[in-house]
């Protein structure tokens, strides 16, 4: 069989082609040559990316090179049409390392090197699929239940099917995509590369921009959906409201409601939580707020009954969330009022709002891994870098303004991209430059538009405390009324408490609940003691702030889940959990880690990411290859396996 990522042989012509290529990244292009022709020296001349920025695909090349890039992949592609397109002979791993370098202007270590080889799947295997060992009856005496089904769900019912093991997902929403199916607000739309941010064994060629909107993201999940039969596994519009473990059938009755009101009860012998953490809304309170006489909603649960055209919107909060609904409605409401209690640091990405060219998407469809070189290009400048970046160094005098001399930089990178925006607007200026460290929080993604809509007539920043809520608008607390006819909570998410509102029962009576209150712990993100055969994905300490992106983690904790239930099922086990020991020097060695990083600072004072004493427990403090490497095969001397 044809290695999948080799591309659809084609039969385009020349003309075609060569319009193609006026799209395409040529750095990306020109590895995708070495394969079609076999010959490394295509990029040991002088024609070779200059520098490594995230989402800058054109390694800053001059104008004069690309076209003269573009020109010699012209006569290569001809050739590799013309000779039919053949499956690429596989190139040597010595080269793949070389390539690798010479994409991201650096030598990449050696230690990353086999995690990347994996993500890429160049050889066209999918290792983080798992091998099958145990009987088949064995497998149909083990029915699982996964809670949710958004992205980490939906992978873990492609990989159960996979592996054959019986399963149920049980998901509160009519349809999939968790987070992209409930977060329909205007303007809602990823912030990882969307041909990184998808499963790594299911690319897709059809994005239509570079960071999809919610709808396309939510059609995706749908495709994969279909594509693995996953449908008829799933209960829609039913919600779990809770699971106790039985230790003397060695089960979990997992509590479920459905729509019309019914409560029943599903048996499992394993639990996978797959609810992510940003998954139940928050709306503070706010004095007065009941009184409000238009409609109000949060951004995760968009009223889209209501007509917001021509009317005035009060947004409180602005987030990730609030920073792409204000500049997508302010062209079309009369008057946008947005409350944000604090300003944000943003990343510069001219592309943020960029659609994908025909051409790119021809060479992902039939250029020989053109769509996996593209992908290892957006995932290496986030992959760890920004862990090194968020580190504090203790000595650096104002820790207010920068925790270390690389954070200054950044900084003062942030600061340019803001000031150069708005360097006639002095008010405003003092208004967006956070008070805080640079990447503090979590950092946005930002073409200008932010700033742009800021500026806007019809627009106003707020950033007065709110004092109370009237009948007609917003009064601040130095007594200005601000009317409103809508009201949009951008406020978030209860974020750490995890697994909140469900009632998880384990060994001996133990509520989760209870155990973790504001400090959830989980070993390596998936395991808690007490609790037998409860696997969560996305669980605490596995949120990303450095980089990366969810899928990989849960691609990792996925393929660590199934191995430990092959592990119960082959040996016919009762249960496992991890050992108390390992759990508890785990989440002492994660706190100590993550009080190092940025995101911990006092300086930071309003955080999504700190609980109420103001400690981080659902970020992960750990590069993405130690994950990668820790998660890669279940150490079965970490549990206690019955
Ligand atoms: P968020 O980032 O936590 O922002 C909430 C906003 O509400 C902040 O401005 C916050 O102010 C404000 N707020 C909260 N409580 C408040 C209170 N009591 N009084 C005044 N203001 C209050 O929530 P989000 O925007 O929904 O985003 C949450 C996460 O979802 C993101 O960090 C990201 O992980 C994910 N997300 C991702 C994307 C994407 O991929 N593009 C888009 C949206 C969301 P403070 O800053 O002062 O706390």
């Amino acid at each position: 069989m044809r290695n999948p990522h080799a591309g659809e042989p084609f039969a385009t012509s020349d003309e075609d082609i060569a319009a193609a290529l006026e799209d395409v990244s040529i750095p990306t292009l020109l590895l995708s040559l070495v394969h079609m022709s076999q010959n490394p020296d295509l990029i040991r001349g002088r024609l070779r990316p200059a520098g490594l920025f995230l989402n800058e695909v054109q390694g800053y090349m001059t104008e004069e090179d690309k076209a003269e890039a573009r020109a010699l992949a012209l006569e290569v592609i001809r050739d590799y049409r013309d000779r039919g397109c053949p499956e690429p002979e596989p190139v040597s791993a010595e080269l793949l390392h070389e390539m690798m370098s010479w994409l991201v202007c650096e030598k990449v270590p050696d230690e990353y090197v086999p995690m990347l080889m994996e993500e890429m799947e160049l050889d066209g295997s999918d290792a983080r699929r798992v091998g099958v060992q145990a009987d088949p009856a064995a497998r149909e005496a083990f029915p699982v239940v996964v809670i949710g089904c958004g992205q980490s769900g939906l992978l873990a019912g492609i990989r159960l099917k996979e592996a054959g093991i019986p399963f149920t997902i049980v998901e509160k929403n009519p349809g999939v995509g968790g987070t992209w199916w409930e977060n329909s607000y205007p303007g809602a739309r990823v912030d990882v590369g969307n041909h990184f941010y998808c499963y790594s064994f299911e690319p897709s060629d059809a994005w239509t921009e570079f960071f999809a909107q919610q709808p396309e993201l939510q059609a995706y999940f749908e495709a994969v959906m279909h594509k693995h039969d996953i449908g008829p596994h799933v209960r829609w519009e039913t919600e779990v409201l809770g699971a106790q473990w039985d230790e003397a059938d060695g089960t979990w009755s997992v509590r479920v409601r459905a729509k019309d009101g019914a409560e029943s009860s599903l048996r499992a012998r394993a639990v996978i939580s797959a609810v992510g953490q940003l998954n139940r809304p928050h709306i503070p309170e706010i004095p007065g707020q009941e009184t409000f006489s238009g409609p109000a909603f949060h951004s995760a649960a968009w009223d889209h009954a209501v007509d917001i055209a021509g009317r005035r919107v009060a947004m409180i909060g602005a987030g990730a969330s609030g920073f792409q609904i204000a500049p997508t409605i302010a062209p079309e409401v009369a008057h946008l009022t947005v409350f944000q209690r604090t300003a944000q640091w943003m990343f510069p990405n001219p592309n943020y709002h960029a659609a994908v060219g025909p051409g790119v998407r021809w060479a992902l469809r039939h250029l020989p891994f053109y769509g996996r070189w593209y992908r290892f290009l957006i995932f290496w400048p986030s992959c760890d870098k920004g862990l090194e970046g968020a580190r504090v160094d203790p000595d650096y005098p104002d820790q207010q303004r920068a925790v270390s001399a690389r954070n200054e930089l950044t900084r003062q990178m942030f600061t340019d991209w803001i000031t150069s925006q708005i360097d006639n607007d002095p008010e405003l200026l003092a208004k967006v430059i956070p008070d805080y460290p640079a990447t503090g929080k979590r950092t946005l993604q930002d073409n200008g538009s932010w700033l742009r809509t800021l500026t806007r007539d019809n627009v106003d920043l707020i950033r007065t405390e709110i004092d109370h809520i009237e009948p007609e608008g917003i009064v601040t607390v130095d007594g200005e009324r601000h009317p409103a006819d809508v009201i949009v909570y951008a406020t978030g998410f209860f974020a750490s408490r995890v697994l909140w509102p469900m009632d998880i029962t384990g060994r001996d009576g133990v509520e989760l609940r209870s155990l973790w209150g504001e400090r959830p712990a989980a070993y390596l993100g998936i395991t808690v003691p007490g609790f037998p055969n409860f696997f969560c994905m996305y669980g605490p300490g596995t949120n990303l702030a450095h980089g990366g992106s969810l899928i990989f983690h849960s691609e990792c904790q996925m393929r660590y889940i199934t191995q430990c239930l092959e592990t119960l099922i082959a040996g016919g086990h009762h249960a496992m959990e991890p050992r108390k020991e390992r759990y508890d020097d785990w989440h002492e060695r994660t706190q100590r880690e993550i009080k190092t990083l940025v995101w911990s600072q006092p300086s930071v004072k309003h955080s999504f990411f700190k609980n109420a004493y103001g400690e981080i427990h659902v970020l992960s403090p750990w590069r993405l290859v130690d994950y990668w490497e820790w998660t890669k095969k279940p150490d079965l001397g970490d549990f206690v396996v019955r």
